[in-house]
């Protein structure tokens, strides 16, 4: 009995290391919000150690992939070229869904493809991450004349700035901060879909900063 608890053992720990990691499928399917989170805060423990696995990015899993996606996880988050989410969260092809624009700000475009992720392809969770030394969010407090469609950017996150200025702590800092927030929450109270879906419990969304020094994610309360 013992050996062949042993033997089975021995199998499970073996696949375990030939498919790269316990969540190399990355699929959605029969993932609940919290356990998308975990997969995306693990991955990102790995990328801050430089313990990477590299899921998911091989010949094999491009053919897969062919049959249709399932992403795990929405993720939305800035233009900046320093924060790649497939990097920070060590991920690979398939496993998550993502919407950028600079500022990590959300409009009727974002929220459609929200709603297509979450309703159609069976994504559980949305994370939106701000980062550290945001430009965009820089440039919002820094105010003054903003030429061209960067306004729009800036109007946007205008509400985030306009709560910090109240905050005590640094204005910059804070303004991410509620940007994230201030997104995440927008997309919450988003009808006739999201709203919908999160009170099925069928989504959830997290605010979450990344420091693009340290490479950390950190959830925002
Ligand atoms: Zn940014």
């Amino acid at each position: 009995m013992k050996t062949l608890r042993c033997n089975i053992l021995s199998v499970i720990l073996t696949v375990v290391f030939l498919s790269g990691s316990l969540f190399a499928e990355g699929e959605a399917e029969g993932v609940s919000p919290e356990i998308a989170l975990q997969r995306l805060m693990l991955g990102n423990k790995r990328f801050v150690k430089s313990k990477v696995i590299h899921p998911n990015q091989n010949a094999k899993r491009r053919g897969d992939l062919t049959k249709g996606q399932h992403p795990f996880a929405i993720v939305v988050t800035c233009s900046d070229s320093r924060v790649s989410p497939e990097i920070l969260f060590d991920l690979g092809l398939g496993d998550i869904f993502v919407i950028r624009v600079a500022g990590n700000v959300v409009d009727d475009n974002a929220l459609g493809s929200i709603e297509y992720a979450a309703e159609h392809l069976g994504s559980k969770l949305v994370v939106v991450l701000g980062h550290s030394k945001c430009g965009a969010v820089s440039a919002t407090v820094q105010g003054g004349e903003i030429p061209g469609h960067i306004k729009s950017i800036t109007d946007a996150i205008k509400p985030a700035v306009d709560k910090a200025k109240s905050q005590s702590g640094d204005v910059i800092e804070n303004s991410i901060k509620n940007n994230a927030k201030l997104v995440a929450e927008k997309i919450r109270t988003s009808k006739p879909i999201l709203e919908e879906l999160i009170k099925e419990n069928k989504l959830m969304v997290a605010p979450a900063e990344y420091d693009i020094s340290t490479g950390t994610v950190t959830l925002l309360k």
